[in-house]
């Protein structure tokens, strides 16, 4: 595909061309049913289907336990630092974070409107370069569950190898926000109360939000919870309450297929780490030119922060890996510098002549 840049954008991101092809394909007339998927009643056996092998790939990929249902909503996962402590909490509850960058830091500022939020260990003055030993805290024992955002998608620092703190809590809940790791490797789904997640990274398009959640938390919302924002009545419309962002949930269901056909998410996590491997080693092979701030214990597989020595070449950087094709390398505002994020569907000739792109530069610049 001639056409096509290497777009390492953070989210909306870059998707599978083969997933991309497919809906164009079928975009016209789905399945011999006569109309697009965007034009058919959610609430018909097509548009069921769709979705009913969407939720099935996906238990699949991630071995889902029967005990847990998954929901597919809308409102990003913004709409979830509400909902969470609204289908969870009372308004008294305590309720523990860690923050580890700015999405749990935003996640705890919303779940104050609702509950009694206590951030247990933040990152921020270390500039949000790390995860904490699991020893570093001190959980709250009356706590209703412990929250973590899996992948901080500014930062680029992740938990890693399906280690995460248990919940030492009296209820032993403990919640992950995976918008930006979601589908990248495998994961212990039983050791968590709640898994979300946005759709835009890795999955599909904005617009959907996936919350995987144990069905013994369904059904004890406060009482003024929106009827949009209460886990019961999406899991008892099997996410069909209203009308659901149909294409989008489609266009999910793709790639799950798609990540299926690699040999499902061990396999993608295989690619993953051979591609941050390749990215990371550039930066801490380039004598200081490049540097990527993060712990390296916990850099994520995902999202790739890093700064130039001379900064002042920033802007150039960027214009000239835009000139060969490779876009959207501009750092987050809130933290400059570069950010390549490399989700599933980057391949590794992206990352490749990225990488390459990053030596000519240095060798142009010393
Ligand atoms: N959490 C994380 C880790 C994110 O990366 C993002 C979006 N970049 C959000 C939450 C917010 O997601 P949304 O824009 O879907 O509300």
């Amino acid at each position: 595909q001639q056409d096509r840049v290497f777009n390492f954008a953070a989210g909306p991101a870059t998707l599978p061309e083969n997933v991309l092809l497919k809906a164009q394909s079928e975009l016209y007339n789905w399945n011999g049913s006569g109309m697009s998927v965007m034009e058919m009643s959610h609430r018909g056996k097509e548009f069921l289907s769709i979705i009913q092998k969407a939720e099935s790939d996906l238990r699949t990929l991630l071995q889902i336990p029967s005990e847990y249902s998954v929901l597919f909503l809308q409102g990003g996962a913004t709409t979830q630092f509400a909902a969470l402590p609204l289908n969870l909490c009372t308004p008294q509850d305590t309720v523990d974070y860690i923050v580890t960058g700015s999405w749990g830091d935003k996640a705890v500022k919303e779940a104050q409107k609702y509950c009694n939020p206590k951030v247990i260990w933040s990152g921020k003055s270390e500039k949000y370069t790390k995860i904490p030993s699991f020893d570093d805290f001190q959980q709250n024992p009356d706590a209703r569950y412990l929250h973590i955002c899996a992948n901080e998608t500014i930062h680029g620092v992740e938990f890693k190898d399906n280690n995460y703190p248990n919940a030492k809590n009296a209820t032993g809940i403990l919640v992950a926000d995976m918008s930006s790791n979601f589908c990248s490797k495998p994961v212990e789904v039983s050791k968590f109360g709640v898994i979300y997640a946005g759709a835009q990274k890795n999955v599909g398009p904005s617009g959907v939000t996936i919350v995987i959640i144990r069905k013994d938390l369904i059904g004890n919302a406060q009482s003024f919870t929106p009827v949009m924002l209460d886990y019961k009545i999406h899991d008892e419309n099997n996410s069909l309450y209203n009308t659901p962002p149909c294409y989008g949930i489609y266009m999910c269901g793709l790639v799950f297929e798609d990540l299926l056909q690699q040999g499902g998410l061990k396999e993608v996590e295989k690619n993953n780490k051979k591609k941050a491997q390749i990215l990371f080693d550039a930066i801490d092979e380039s004598g200081g030119f490049y540097r990527c701030p993060v712990e390296k214990s916990v850099r994520s597989l995902m999202n790739v922060p890093f700064t130039l020595e001379k900064q002042e070449l920033e802007g150039e950087f960027i214009k000239e890996a835009a000139k060969e094709k490779m876009v959207q390398l501009k750092g987050h505002r809130s933290v400059g510098g570069m950010r390549a994020s490399i989700y599933n569907a980057m391949p590794l000739a992206g990352v490749e002549k990225l990488v390459a792109f990053m030596k000519d530069f240095q060798a142009k610049h010393m």
